[in-house]
């Protein structure tokens, strides 16, 4: 096999899709990739571009991206990623061109494409560059097998939910009720659209996956039936190749010192990732629940995420000083450093699938409340396959925080969820060393771009 030191004029490019919980993981697996001896380009948007200070060893390339601030600002989703490829397309095929023509008669060769798959022009452009690519899918698995069933289950009337709170099973769909099938909050037809691009992964020659097989080995043989290319699930990247900070905001890191004064075990950490949002009525009734619920907090409050306020200008009168001892509210966390802290013992969370994995790598268990997309997924499993999460379901009402907040952090339940939890850290622990499933799958993708 080729050795480490003679990888260095293999150059990958890396294509991330400008958003956060995308962007990290596609720099994760450049510092995989890059400690494998492989040197790593990152072509990225203007949008929502990457801090190049934290990855010294990587050559960054921007993408004029041109998406227009009307489609951005819409929050239509199918709207931003169709606009995204379209403009995206011919100016990352420049990019790789200018590359090829740089490279010319030297040693320096690009092996590989690998892009995430919401940026699906960057296989298209590949494909036309004669250059191998490889797909990267930052979602689970669970998530990727329901969606290639929403088809049949719109057909016969599963898809979308009429009722949003029903726990009707879903015929062919096990473990997921009605309730826990993706919700889309654009129209339909533009999301099924671009659910059948990103599932065809056309002339990409693997996927990669961050998840680890001790999560989801069962449904990667299920949906591995379906494409005739490998899956390599090399997760969770953030613990395989921790890189240097990928946060597009600023993190308050003075978080951690506050988290040095409380108990082991005794903070819960509230965050919605960095997409959902909440209304003014949500928002105090979170206040409250968090307050009378006795234990202590750290809450991100990302800026905009109340709907029509700055910041935490909507807080109730008197939370403030009512929380004086006992929380602490922040604009943007050290995530992964926070759910890694001894005093924190629980996550309330949207059940993104980073925050998910990173929850579950620290032993964190988790309330989960679900918004958008594949998070209801992702609650499913947690809740009812893993059992390390409960649900706070319907509308948020602060007596129901409040006992959530307890029977997690308090309560036998939440012992028993947090052992669970533990259980599942040591298992991913395991996979990533030498000998486990997410390290033979880093072997095998090397092997893999080497023999492209
Ligand atoms: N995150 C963070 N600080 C915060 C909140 C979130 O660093 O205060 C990070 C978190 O660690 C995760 C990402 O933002 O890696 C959110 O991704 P996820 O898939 O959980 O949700 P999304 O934001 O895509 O809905």
């Amino acid at each position: 096999m080729e050795e480490r030191g003679q990888r260095s004029n293999r150059r990958l490019v890396l294509v991330p899709c400008p958003f956060q919980g995308h962007i990290t993981p596609m720099l994760n697996l450049g510092s995989l990739l890059h400690s494998e001896g492989f040197s790593i380009v990152i072509a990225h948007t203007n949008f929502n571009h990457p801090d190049p200070s934290g990855f010294p060893n990587f050559t960054f390339a921007s993408i004029p991206d041109c998406l227009p601030k009307d489609v951005l600002s819409s929050g239509d989703a199918a709207a931003i990623f169709a606009s995204l490829n379209t403009n995206c397309r011919g100016p990352l095929r420049q990019v790789l061109s200018d590359m090829m023509a740089k490279d010319g008669a030297t040693e320096n060769k690009i092996s590989c494409v690998i892009y995430e798959t919401l940026m699906y022009c960057a296989e298209a452009a590949a494909h036309y560059m004669k250059l191998p690519s490889m797909a990267l899918r930052t979602s689970s698995i669970s998530t990727q097998l329901v969606f290639s069933e929403l088809p049949r289950l719109q057909k016969e009337g599963y898809f979308p939910s009429k009722d949003r709170s029903s726990k009707d099973p879903v015929p062919g769909a096990y473990p997921l009720r009605c309730k826990d099938l993706p919700f889309f909050t654009t129209d339909l037809e533009p999301m099924m659209q671009l659910i059948a691009t990103i599932l065809d992964i056309r002339t990409s020659s693997a996927i990669l996956w961050n998840t680890a097989d001790c999560l989801e080995q069962q449904l990667s043989d299920q949906l591995q039936k379906q494409y005739s290319v490998p899956f390599i699930s090399l997760g969770p990247l953030h613990k395989v190749a921790p890189a240097s900070s990928t946060s597009i905001l600023e993190e308050e890191t003075d978080c951690l010192l506050w988290l040095d004064k409380q108990a082991n075990d005794s903070v819960i950490y509230v965050s919605l990732g960095s997409l959902a949002s909440m209304d003014e009525g949500e928002f105090a009734e979170t206040a409250w629940g968090l307050a009378n619920s006795g234990q202590p907090f750290l809450w991100v409050v990302r800026p905009g995420s109340v709907r029509g306020s700055e910041w935490i200008e909507l807080l109730p009168g008197g939370f403030k000083e009512a929380i004086q001892e006992t929380g602490r509210l922040v604009r943007w966390a050290p995530q992964k450093d926070v759910l890694a802290h001894r005093a924190v013992g629980g996550f309330w969370t949207h059940c993104g699938w980073n925050s998910t994995l990173e929850s579950i790598s620290e032993g964190v268990p988790m309330i989960c409340r679900p918004c958008f997309m594949d998070q209801n997924v992702n609650a499913r499993y947690l809740c009812h396959v893993w059992r390390v999460g409960l649900e706070l379901e319907g509308d948020l009402d602060q007596k129901e925080i409040e006992q959530a907040v307890r029977r997690l952090m308090v309560e036998e339940e939440g012992k028993e969820m947090r052992l669970r939890a533990v259980a599942f850290k040591d298992q991913i622990e395991l996979s990533i060393r030498k000998g486990g499933s997410s390290h033979a799958a880093m072997e095998e993708l090397v092997n893999l771009i080497i023999s492209l």
